[in-house]
Formats: structure tokens, C-alpha cells, sequence
């Protein structure tokens, strides 16, 4: 036969197989907003082909499944609202997802690989008895996955050969969907009657004027290496000035350290600089734990991750070494942070951190 008849008879049978996928993406949000992971599932789905229909559960979440609707790339806005909805409960939505897949029947449910996602889709997947496929980085075909293993150290193809494939993505391994130019339809489902063995009480969150780090285009992060969680002020001045001084603070850095650090200037976009730290850092009280970046923290993957006085332990790495571009300070040079590192500082940083704030002052 002959080959490009061939070419084209493959991708005719898989875009005709891509036809017949349908997505259900489950829309993590507070009732007031979509949580941005959401957008990244989003585009994830959107790479399987076929239909993407968005759930949108809550007590009163009106405004969530229009913003939604909004967005490119999603056919179908689904919304349940019911006070067993409140807290996100994944023992009352998982109900609500099986009625869902009963009456829309379809080949994959997904969400985004947060705090959310890993609470939900494991019982989901359970309760369908399948297996489900969590932390995806890229889709290679519609029951074809890559995930990392081993703290980031392997990467995994998984093929899934359940009838409905569950998964979770993450975030920073796909772009977030445009959240404007869409116009999906928006459709209620019955709500489901709660399944009564668990009940939301209160949550009590850490208060920030700072948004939320997986959403910084610049990291800074410090380790033991600081010795105290005094000194991590060393870290929010730089941070500080940084955000007064935006691109223009790169590129006093840039001159300051012109054969050193930062004499990269193709930075994209600059947005907030934000403050990160390892887990040795948190567990040792310096810094509280949603600072944590890594294998058991929160994965970033900024324009600029700059870690100060941290070794560059695998379990760190696996929760920024996608970053773009990654700069080290460490008074070590056999520091394993300098092998990944595009930039390094041998240095002390009780040192080089004040100079380089106060190098935005001039
Ligand atoms: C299951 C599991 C999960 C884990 N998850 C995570 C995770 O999510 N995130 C994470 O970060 N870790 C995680 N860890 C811990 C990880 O293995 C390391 O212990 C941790 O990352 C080390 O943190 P650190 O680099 O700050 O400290 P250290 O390894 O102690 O390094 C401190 C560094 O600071 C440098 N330093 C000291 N003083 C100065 C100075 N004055 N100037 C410049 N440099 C200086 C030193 O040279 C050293 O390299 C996990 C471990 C396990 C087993």
C-alpha cells in the first residue's frame, strides 16, 4: 500500500476516534471564582478531541459556571447547586460525578492534580473500579498519558485501558485556556442527596495580600540555608523590590551581576515575585507549609525560580526544575542545585541577598 495513503488513513481514524471522546472536567472554584488549575484541565481536555463539558458544583455558584461558559474550548456548562456541595466534599461529589457519567456516558472525567483534584478523582475512579491516571505532563493519544515517577526523576507512558479514563492534570504542564471567547451552553443537573457520612464544618486559611505562588512569574526561595524565619525578610525585600521595580529591577540585576547571574534578558512577561521555600525551611518553622515548592509541596514553574541556600535535594526539584529559567545562590559550589541551575552564585547569602536589594535602590 502506499505510504502517504497510509499517513493519511491514520490520521483520518484518529481524528475519527478523537470525535467520539467526551470530556467531563470537574471546575475546582469557591463559588465567587474559578481556581485557575481548572483552566489548565481545561486545555488538557481539549487536547483528547471530541466535546468538553465542565461540572460546576456548589451552594450558590452562578457566577462560576458563567465565567466558565466563557471560556474557549468548553460545549457545555454543567451546574448543581446544593448546600451538600458546600467545602467541596468528596464524599457528596462523587455522587453527583457517578449520575453525571451515567446519564452523559463519557470516556473521560478530569481535573486539575491540586489538593481538590487528588481528593476527588481517586474515589471517583474507585467507585467506577477503574484505575485512574493521576498527574499527567502530556497526552500522547486519547488512552495514552506521560506522568513522572520517582520524584521527577523518570518519566512514565501509561496506557489506560479502562472504558472511562480518570485523571488529574498538572497544571503547569499545560496552558491555561483562554477565559474569554467561549460560549458554551449551561445546562442544571439534580442535585444529589448527600451522602451523609461526612460534614463540612470550617476552613481557616493562611491570609496573603500575596496571590497564590503556583501563579508568580518569578520564585524566590530560601532553605536551611537562611537559618531562621527572621532572616527569610532578607528574601521578601529582595521579592519586594523586585515587584516595585518590575522588568526595570531585572535589569539593574542584570548590571550588577553581568557575568554572574541574570545576564539572561529575554525574561517574558514579569509579574509578581514571590517567596518560596523548601521543605527544610518549613519543617524547621522558619516559613508555614504552603510555601513549600516540591514533590510535597506546591509545583511552580515560573520565567524565574531563584533558590537561595538550598541544596537542590531531588524532592525539591521535583517541584520547580520545569522552571524556565533557574538561578542558584549557594556558598557550596558542590551544591547539587548547580547542576540544574542555568545560573549560579557561589557565594554566601547573607551576603550577596542585601547587596542585590540594595542594588535596586541606586
Ligand atoms: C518523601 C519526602 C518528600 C519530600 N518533599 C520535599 C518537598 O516537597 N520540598 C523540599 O524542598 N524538600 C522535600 N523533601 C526534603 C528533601 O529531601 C531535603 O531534605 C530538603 O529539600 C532540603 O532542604 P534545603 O535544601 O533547604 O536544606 P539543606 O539540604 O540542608 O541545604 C541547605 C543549603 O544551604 C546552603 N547554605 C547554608 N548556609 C548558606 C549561606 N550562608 N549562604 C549560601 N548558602 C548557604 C548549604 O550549602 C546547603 O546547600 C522531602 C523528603 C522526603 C523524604
Amino acid at each position: 500500500m502506499n505510504r502517504a495513503l497510509n499517513k493519511t488513513s491514520l490520521r483520518q481514524l484518529t481524528g475519527l476516534i478523537q470525535r467520539f471522546q467526551s470530556t467531563l472536567v470537574v471546575a475546582e472554584h469557591n463559588n465567587e471564582k474559578l481556581t485557575p488549575i481548572t483552566l489548565n484541565a481545561i486545555t488538557a481536555a481539549s487536547k483528547l478531541g471530541g466535546e468538553v463539558s465542565c461540572l460546576v458544583a456548589g451552594t450558590d455558584c452562578a457566577k462560576v459556571a458563567e465565567e466558565i461558559s466563557k471560556v474557549q474550548g468548553v460545549k457545555k456548562v454543567l451546574v448543581a447547586q446544593h448546600e451538600s456541595y458546600k467545602g467541596s466534599l468528596p464524599e457528596d461529589l462523587t455522587p453527583l460525578i457517578l449520575a453525571t457519567q451515567k446519564q452523559f456516558n463519557y470516556t473521560h472525567i478530569c481535573a486539575g492534580a491540586s489538593a481538590f483534584g487528588k481528593n476527588l478523582l481517586p474515589r471517583v475512579a474507585a467507585k467506577l473500579d477503574v484505575a485512574p491516571v493521576s498527574d499527567i505532563i502530556e497526552i500522547k493519544s486519547p488512552d495514552t498519558f506521560v506522568r513522572t515517577i520517582y520524584a521527577g526523576n523518570a518519566l512514565s507512558t501509561v496506557k489506560c485501558n479502562e472504558p472511562v479514563k480518570v485523571i488529574t492534570v498538572r497544571g503547569t504542564s499545560f496552558e491555561a485556556a483562554a477565559v474569554e471567547g467561549g460560549s458554551a451552553s449551561s445546562e442544571d443537573v439534580a442535585a444529589t442527596a448527600s451522602a451523609g457520612v461526612s460534614e463540612w464544618l470550617e476552613q481557616s486559611l493562611t491570609k496573603s495580600d500575596r496571590p497564590e505562588l503556583t501563579s508568580a512569574k518569578v520564585v524566590v526561595s530560601g532553605g536551611r540555608g537562611l537559618k531562621s524565619g527572621d532572616n527569610f525578610k532578607l528574601l521578601y525585600d529582595l521579592a519586594d523590590k523586585l515587584n516595585a521595580a518590575g522588568w526595570a529591577g531585572l535589569s539593574i540585576l542584570v548590571r550588577y551581576y553581568p557575568n554572574t547571574l541574570f545576564h539572561q534578558t529575554e525574561f517574558k512577561f514579569v509579574g509578581f515575585f514571590l517567596v518560596g521555600a523548601s521543605r527544610a525551611a518549613v519543617d524547621a518553622g522558619y516559613v508555614p507549609n504552603d510555601m513549600q515548592v516540591g514533590q510535597t509541596g506546591k509545583i511552580v514553574a515560573p520565567e524565574l525560580y531563584i533558590a537561595v541556600g538550598i541544596s537542590g535535594a531531588i524532592q525539591h526539584l521535583a517541584g520547580m526544575k520545569d522552571s524556565k529559567t533557574i538561578v542558584a545562590i549557594n556558598k557550596d559550589p558542590e551544591a547539587p542545585i548547580f547542576q540544574v541551575a542555568d545560573y549560579g552564585l557561589v557565594a554566601d547569602l547573607f551576603k550577596a541577598v542585601p547587596e542585590m536589594t540594595e542594588a535596586l535602590d541606586k
